[in-house]
């Protein structure tokens, strides 16, 4: 931004001046949050929605911002400056409109209800190279973000791109005042905002005051009531006129429009000439929007001939910073649209926001800028500069030649491949990264590598959650039970390593698996906790010793093999076995009249020590069965004790798994063995809706929707028949990835945005189709097929199983990612 002085800031505000008249004012802050900067800025206290400015003073001011627009005088505020007026915005805009007429520059000024912003990007992305643009950033098209964008302009640009936006009758005008356009571009007219307007001819009108002194006008002749209301405006009618449409009178002339899978080609006539180009879009929309943009390079002069490839290379415009969810616990902005410098100064801004401590940047060369390369960049590193980061990686043999001007840990690459081979997933730790490059620089290589959820079929485990429900279960025990969480079948479905790691930093004693190789994996990637083999087969016994894996023992010949294998392999030292007694579920366990042969064979032998007994119930889940629990527990207190008199020792004691802490907590002795509870799930479902909360969501995306007619069927055997019109989404799972077939045919449905939505005709092996008739949603929207809401309780209904066979079904092709809140 230009300099001004705060005295000349003063008059041309008409506001009477507090302070240093001589202090260099090149920057404009409104927004407190905003500031990271300060020097040499200046704090417009405007009217929010609700606030009043003045209330971020104190901010902007602990900010390091000494001075300011207000409208009251300020107090207690030490060395502060400050002009004082009757409104901020007014201010605001009166400055702006007076450096608007500083500049002698052809000026677009883009109105509409629609496409505005994405006809000045559009424009800007045409047009850069043969212009140096000033232009609203992002959509600021308000009544002070029109000011605000208007400030930007500097003695260097040669093109000014601005939109405006009203939301009000009467707005048009102070708009027109501070952009001043000479070009008006007019977008779609609709039927948005139409509240506040009495019609839509008042509408138009309205929309039009932007043109009141333009000397060429861009609009869709196809629009009778605009073109009507054209012809009759006194200054209008005068004019230049560049329209496009079908019309015989339309400057440019629809001749044919045919699109692909991905492009429209669009023939016009110009001048008597046919031309054809191609957009890389095939809405509508995005077709009028090309449209206009061909029409006003027209308008502006240039030989749109010469930018036919640029059409075809067309972006679509992020409005919005994606921020998402990255590997590590980090989070990831991804800002690839512009490659300019206002668009790098946001994506810092919005990085500083992050709650992360250590911050990350990528940045590659900047392609959008009429600067030398030398200024351009160190223009950059001065925006960089300001704030601190733990890294920066540059990307581009510009930008690599110039990083001795970046301030802080600098790493260099010609290229995003370059960068790739050396990337490590370790070093991505719990940081906030801001991706900013050009488009040719492919950043999006990086961000999918950097991103959890990039797969449209996932399984999201929430870690944090899960630790929350060990804490709701650990807090209904004695601080003295120890705790053994079951993490067999790779933890319930939900992938073994990372639940494993999460519960051995929270304390926990045990982890227990189903087999050996299980065990092995878990050791292998650094757990050191016990781990407890729960069904150790005969022929993994040398697993078991090798890895330190303690195994359930359940018979006597389980035993005696086991004792035998630990002679063979010469272990010394006694080996920690855990006793599993049989009590009432008749699966595994010793019987009472093993105990004597038991009693005997641990007595004489010190290759292994007992270090748990136990048992489990069959119906911890059941209160009706409470009697046949109590009948268990009571069974196994007799054999506990009439063992462990006989060796005298007095192992780990423990039988509750998760429903039995929540019914016989009173039984909990040494030990507990806590599954699917700590994955959110209860039997007991008043305990679980106020305490627990879901661990797993099993997600997709959908994939492509149809419109059917009445009387048209889904997929194979045409099981379903649509009965009216019906909108059926297709989404990328099948049974190949854990969706049991029998759930199809409308026995269950998944959640779009919100909603439920009927799974239609069969499930195939990787697709499925559901009923979206009455939902809102669009292809790429989300779907649960399991989460909160369907929930898998409700699938396991539909199955008529349990939640636990849900868990533990969805196919491993399904990536699993992992995530806190
Ligand atoms: C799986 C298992 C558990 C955990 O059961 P949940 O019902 O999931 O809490 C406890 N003990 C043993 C022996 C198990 O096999």
């Amino acid at each position: 931004m230009k300099n001004y002085k705060l005295n000349q800031i003063s008059s041309i505000v008409n506001g009477t001046l507090f302070g240093d008249e001589n202090v260099i004012i090149n920057q404009i802050f409104f927004d407190s949050r905003m500031i990271v900067h300060p020097a040499n800025g200046i704090f417009f206290a405007l009217n929010g929605n609700q606030k009043d400015g003045h209330q971020y003073i104190e901010d902007a001011y602990q900010k390091g911002i000494r001075n300011f627009v207000v409208h009251e005088k300020l107090e207690h505020f030490a060395n502060a400056n400050f002009i004082l007026v009757n409104n901020p915005l007014q201010a605001l805009q009166n400055w702006a409109k007076y450096h608007r007429k500083q500049f002698n520059l052809p000026v677009i000024g883009i109105t509409g209800s629609n496409g505005k912003t994405i006809v000045k990007e559009w424009l800007n992305q045409l047009l850069w190279k043969n212009f140096s643009i000033a232009r609203s950033p992002k959509s600021y098209n308000s009544q002070f973000g029109a000011a605000l964008s208007i400030l930007q302009i500097t003695e260097k640009n040669n093109l000014g791109i601005f939109e405006a936006g009203i939301s009000l009758p009467n707005e048009m005008e102070k708009l027109e005042e501070i952009i001043q356009p000479t070009i008006g571009v007019l977008t779609k007219i609709g039927e948005a905002h139409l509240e506040n307007f009495e019609n839509q001819d008042e509408l138009i009108q309205e929309k039009l005051k932007l043109f009141t002194h333009v000397e060429k006008l861009v609009f869709n002749i196809e629009n009778e009531k605009v073109y009507q209301a054209i012809l009759e405006n006194e200054h209008l009618s005068k004019i230049d006129k560049f329209s496009y449409g079908y019309s015989d009178f339309a400057t440019v002339k629809i001749e044919h429009i045919e699109s692909s899978l991905t492009n429209t080609e669009i023939s016009i006539l110009h001048n008597q000439e046919k031309f054809t180009y191609s957009i890389p879009f095939t809405d509508d929309a995005s077709i009028k929007n090309s449209l206009i943009c061909l029409t006003t390079l027209i308008a502006l002069n240039v030989d749109y001939k010469l930018i036919k490839e640029e059409f075809s290379l067309l972006l679509p415009i992020e409005m919005r910073l994606e921020i998402k969810e990255a590997i590590n616990h980090s989070i990831l902005i991804n800002d690839t649209f512009n490659s300019d410098l206002n668009s790098l100064r946001i994506g810092l801004n919005v990085l500083n926001q992050q709650p992360k401590e250590k911050k990350s940047l990528v940045l590659t060369d900047i392609l959008q800028s009429n600067l030398s390369d030398k200024d351009l960049y160190q223009e950059a590193a001065n925006l960089v500069n300001a704030y601190h980061f733990d890294e920066i990686v540059l990307i581009g043999e510009k930008i690599t030649l110039f990083k001795n001007l970046f301030q802080s840990y600098v790493r260099s690459y010609n290229s995003t491949e370059e960068f790739l081979e050396q990337f490590k997933h370790q070093n991505v730790d719990n940081e906030a990264i801001l991706l900013k490059g050009a488009r040719p620089f492919k950043l999006e290589k990086i961000s999918s590598e950097l991103e959890t959820r990039s797969n449209d079929s996932v399984l999201e485990i929430n870690l944090q959650n899960l630790v929350e429900n060990i804490n709701v279960y650990r807090s209904m025990l004695r601080p003295t039970t120890k705790l053994m969480c079951m993490v067999k079948a790779n933890s319930y479905g939900t992938g073994s390593f990372e639940v494993a790691k999460t519960l051995q930093n929270n304390g926990v004693d045990f982890l227990g698996v189903a087999i050996a190789d299980e065990g092995k994996e878990l050791r292998e990637a650094g757990i050191t906790i016990p781990i407890i083999i729960m069904n150790p087969e005969q022929s993994s016994y040398s697993t078991v010793i090798d890895y330190q894996l303690e195994p359930e023992i359940y018979s006597l010949r389980v035993l005696k093999l086991f004792i035998q294998k630990l002679q063979e392999k010469q272990i010394s030292s006694a080996y920690p076995i855990h006793l599993k007694l049989e009590t009432g579920m008749n699966r595994l366990g010793f019987h009472e009249d093993d105990f004597d042969e038991l009693v005997t064979i641990l007595k004489n032998n010190s290759q292994v020590y007992v270090r748990s007994i136990f048992t489990h119930l069959a119906t911890a889940d059941m209160p009706e069965e409470e009697a046949y629990a109590k009948y268990q527990l009571n069974r196994f207190d007799k054999s506990y004790e009439s063992i462990t008199k006989a060796l005298d020792i007095t192992p780990i004691k423990h039988a509750l798994n998760s429903p039995g802490i929540v019914a016989y907590k009173e039984h909990q002795y040494d030990m507990v063995r806590l599954g699917i509870g700590m994955y959110g799930y209860s039997e007991y479902t008043d305990f679980m809706e106020k305490y627990l909360k879901p661990v797993v969501r099993f997600k997709t995306v959908i994939s492509q929707i149809s419109e059917l007619e009445a009387g048209e069927t889904v997929s194979y055997g045409r099981r379903f028949t649509a009965e009216r019109k019906t909108r059926i989404a297709t989404l990328p799972v099948g049974y190949a990835d854990g969706i049991r077939r029998s759930l199809g045919n409308g026995k269950a449905s998944v959640g779009i945005n919100g909603k439920l939505a009927k799974i239609v005709g069969s499930i195939c092996m990787d697709m499925m189709m559901v009923d979206v008739t009455d939902i809102s949603c669009k292809e790429g929207d989300e779907v649960t097929i399991f989460g909160n809401s369907p929930s898998i309780a409700d699938v396991a209904r539909w199955l008529e199983t349990i939640p636990y066979e849900v868990l533990t079904s969805v196919s491993q092709r399904i990536k699993r990612v992992y995530y806190k809140e």
